[in-house]
């Protein structure tokens, strides 16, 4: 099978030694959990329970008011009773609105539950279909948390022929999507053919990086047995940062290239996240929301690396030390995902939701030093840039105040992979910098009532 990359990127220590191939293992009951009524990207929720109220797992609990292609619910990870409703700080380190539940029996979370009824995607209407995609409050669990449905509801002049399943991975340290399709490659294949199905698309590429081979075999396998409609295959990526990107996946696997200020649907595919696909299989199998989620416990200051499932809203402070004993000595950074793209929390009651793929406990050693020098123009940050930006000129140009000219060099192309700030010999924080920028940016576009 050949290996198919793209071009730039860099090559970084993977970390993935200390969780890959370990078993996904569910954490026990947690006593409460505290839930964001916004995990998505999109129009804001708003909370349809109120303190004393008796919910059901799988109930919703929060939505938007008047449902829009941009929102998604969110639901109750238990059974029990709604004890607060207040700020709580939440994975991306804003305080955001959350439900605290209090759990009800362990008996009580399977006996007591308010799924939807299962759903045969293959007969009911494409609308039908993407509503319950929708009404499970599914999201890219890769990190984006961006609506699945509305990635599936391309317009209808964007022709799409390829589906591309992510689990490229490429993050250090993540090993939650490999655990995944090794546990669950029919429940993934089965999202794949429920997307491939609402799409009306024949043909499928399941990325996956060359460390990652080993997971070839499985797939294939399956593939057989389930006699799945369609061209599906498995598309090996060389293992190189940020090869899990969309606009990355995309090139390397069909050679097409996303034009800037374009959309992976501008080069005829989707991409969905495998764990995402995952939860679509349950979503239509059991009518499950999405309300648990498998993520990596890693790093130099856990002493319990592994792969767990949580329900969502779990805090940190709540898994029991066989599944998260951290190392205090040591620690040194709490990241809600990987190191290249995740955010830093200042504390660990903070709760597990729809987007984290991983926790990653970091020594001083893992961390990079904080202290910036001024740029030597060595270029390195041009030439390992995956999406051929001029990241030097658009921290110029955002340091000078000039945003036409940032945004002129790249700025609002930019994924914020963060391999610029890798590469820096001077530790500028360039993609810090970046996304304070486009946001800059998007503030005066909502002033002047104009597109970025
Ligand atoms: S400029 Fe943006 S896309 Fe380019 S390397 Fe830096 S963070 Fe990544
Ligand atoms: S890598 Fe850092 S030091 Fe080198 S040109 Fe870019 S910003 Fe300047």
């Amino acid at each position: 099978m050949s290996v198919s990359t793209f071009k730039s990127g860099i090559v970084l220590q993977t970390h993935k030694h200390a969780t890959e191939g370990k078993p996904v293992e569910g954490v026990p009951l947690p006593k409460q959990v505290v839930i964001p009524i916004n995990q998505h990207f999109g129009a804001p929720n708003r909370v349809m329970v109120t303190v004393g109220d008796t919910v059901k797992r799988g109930q919703k609990i929060a939505d938007a008011l008047k449902p829009g292609p941009l929102t998604v619910p969110v639901h109750a990870s238990v059974t029990g009773v709604v004890k607060k409703i207040e700020p709580h700080t939440q994975a991306n380190n804003t305080e955001g609105l959350c439900v605290i539940i209090e759990s009800d029996s362990s008996a009580a979370q399977e006996r007591d539950t308010d799924f939807m009824p299962p759903l045969d995607a293959f007969t009911v209407s494409r609308e039908e279909a993407l509503t319950r995609i929708r009404e499970a409050g599914i999201v890219g669990m890769g990190g984006a948390g961006f609506p699945s449905h509305v990635k599936l509801s391309p317009p209808p002049h964007k022709l799409i022929d390829t589906i591309i399943a992510n689990g490229a991975e490429c993050e250090p340290y993540l090993t939650t999507d490999e655990a995944v399709i090794a546990e669950n490659p029919h429940l993934m294949l089965r999202g794949l053919a429920i997307v491939m199905h609402i799409t009306g698309v024949t043909k499928a590429i399941i990325g996956i990086e060359d460390n990652k081979a080993a997971l070839i075999p499985l797939i294939e396998r399956e593939l057989r047995i389930g006699a799945y409609k369609g061209d599906i295959r498995v598309g090996l990526c060389k293992t190189r940062y940020p090869q899990g990107c969309e606009k990355m996946l995309i090139t390397a696997l069909t050679g097409r290239v996303v034009p800037a200020g374009g959309l992976p649907m501008d080069t005829g595919c989707i991409v969905q996240n495998v764990g995402s696909l995952v939860a679509i299989a349950e979503a239509f199998n059991l009518g499950k929301p999405l309300i648990d989620r498998g993520l990596t416990v890693a790093g130099g200051a856990c002493k319990t690396p592994k792969n767990i499932r949580a329900p969502l809203g779990t805090l940190l402070t709540d898994l029991p030390p066989e599944f998260m004993t951290v190392d205090n000595s040591s620690l040194k950074k709490i990241l809600f995902g990987g190191p290249m793209m995740g955010t830093a929390v200042p504390h660990l009651s903070v709760p597990i939701q729809k987007n984290t793929s991983g926790i990653i406990l970091m020594t001083a050693a893992e961390t990079a030093s904080d202290a910036e020098s001024p740029c030597i123009r060595c270029g390195r940050c041009l030439r390992n840039c995956a999406c051929h930006l001029a990241p030097v000129i658009m921290k110029d140009n955002l340091e000078a105040g000039d945003l036409d000219g940032a945004v002129k060099a790249g700025l609002l192309d930019c994924m914020e992979c963060g391999a610029c700030t890798f590469m820096c010999p001077a530790r500028i924080k360039l993609v810090q910098r970046f996304r304070l920028g486009k946001q800059k940016v998007r503030i005066r576009a909502a002033a002047k009532n104009t597109r970025p």
